[in-house]
């Protein structure tokens, strides 16, 4: 090791190379750079909730070929910074049905010998409603991963656990992993990663389940966190930061303990949780400052969680995202 560096970014750019290379361990490849200057304002004016529907549009008005576009355009951009493997939600479900799997499929063929791609199926529509629930079953069949929101059934019909019992059942029935979107809202009324632990164990699923966000954690008191850790030890419940995609989490007036709306990775890693990352959307309705850049997602965290510790900013960026994607370590 060289005694001073340039800047930390070329030290770890480094480092990651030595293990294996960059993992983004989650995106939302199919809507990539589907958003205008023109569409921006609704960004401002929505809500998460709201934007679920919101990109119906785009959905609904995309072809196979326009997914494919989408998917190349984030594979290349993951390629030109070093990124090995990649795993990314899709949509399958009543609005796009399942031209986006198609599309990341046909994807995938082209880009196998430069880099490793893994699907998850994004249930905007959740799980319980029947058409949401048929294409779900569909694209269950269709991907690497079981993905979810159960966060979408909770808000529609009080059926958040329900839905997470669903997911289990799907991964365990495929003997596949699932990956969770859980407490994004950073309001300390969510306990959905204690609630995802809780059915992880329920169902047997230790060390497949990943949680992705974990924003809420930061707004509980110190003890809950703690007894929040030791659970998720307990399921072998792993996750995933997306710096980006929360930090514009919106000003509220409630008092909560001090923190930044990132995952709390400061806290779990010396709890021994593997904390991945993942740049979540790339300049779409959700998130359209977000450029898909890696470096910019590991600093992000590292800054905001006071969390400078750089072996384990290496691992968070490679062997982390290994991990959570069910791949063996290089
Ligand atoms: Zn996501």
């Amino acid at each position: 090791m060289k005694s001073h560096v340039c800047s930390f970014k070329t030290y770890i750019r480094d480092e990651i190379i030595k293990k294996g290379g960059w993992v983004n361990a989650h995106a939302h490849a199919d809507r990539a750079f589907t958003m205008t200057p023109e569409k921006i304002g609704i960004y401002h004016s929505s809500n998460l909730q709201q934007k679920w529907d919101l990109v119906d549009e785009v959905k609904r008005t995309s072809s196979v070929d326009d997914y494919y576009a989408r998917f190349c355009q984030s594979i290349e951009l993951m390629i030109s910074q070093g990124v090995t493997a990649f795993g990314t939600f899709v949509d399958i479900d009543p609005i796009c049905e399942d031209r986006a799997i198609i599309a990341a499929h046909k994807a995938r063929e082209v880009y196998k010998h430069d880099i490793i791609l893994k699907f998850a199926n994004q249930t905007l529509k959740g799980v319980i409603e029947p058409t949401a629930r048929k294409w779900f079953d569909i694209g269950a069949e269709m991907v690497d991963m079981i993905g979810g929101l159960p966060y979408r059934d909770e808000l529609d019909y009080g059926r958040g656990l329900e839905a997470m019992d669903i997911l289990l059942d799907k991964a365990k029935s495929l003997g596949i992993m699932c990956h969770v979107h859980v407490d994004q809202f950073n309001n300390p009324s969510e306990k959905e990663t204690e609630q995802l632990c809780d059915k992880t164990i329920e169902h047997g699923m230790e060390g497949r389940v990943v949680g992705i966000h974990g924003i809420s954690i930061g707004s509980h008191s110190k003890e809950y966190r703690y007894k929040l850790y030791e659970k998720m030890r307990k399921a072998k419940m792993m996750m995933i930061a997306c710096p980006m995609a929360w930090i514009d989490s919106n000003r509220k007036e409630d008092l909560m303990p001090f923190h930044n709306a990132l995952t709390p990775a400061d806290e779990m890693i010396p709890e021994g949780i593997t904390v991945a990352l993942g740049t979540d959307n790339i300049c779409d309705y959700m998130v359209p400052l977000c450029e898909g850049d890696l470096w910019q997602e590991l600093s992000l965290l590292a800054a905001g969680c006071r969390f400078p510790h750089l072996d384990e900013m290496v691992n968070i960026a490679s062997i982390n995202g290994r991990k959570v994607l069910g791949l063996e370590p290089i």
